[in-house]
């Protein structure tokens, strides 16, 4: 699962580009290719366990998260 705050544009805060990019509707910036792989979690990433972003907005009460499922170590 990505992260629901992750967007693609080519376009925000005045700066554009011709391919869409990562965005951060959370940090309202475009993403650094390195946090991409948070965001789309790559490897062994989590955005919900490492991105200090995603940890402060998600504790503003726009938690939606299915929480009970996962043990399957
Ligand atoms: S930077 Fe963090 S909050 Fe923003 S899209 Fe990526 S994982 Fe989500």
């Amino acid at each position: 699962m990505t992260c629901p705050y992750l967007a693609y544009r080519e376009s925000a805060d005045g700066a554009s580009f011709d391919e869409a990019r990562a965005y951060c509707e959370a940090a309202e910036r475009f993403v650094q290719p390195m946090r991409a792989d948070i965001c789309n979690d790559r490897f062994d990433l989590d955005h919900a366990e490492d991105c200090e972003i995603y940890l402060d907005h998600a504790g503003d009460g726009d938690e939606s998260d299915g929480r009970g499922e996962g043990d399957d170590a």
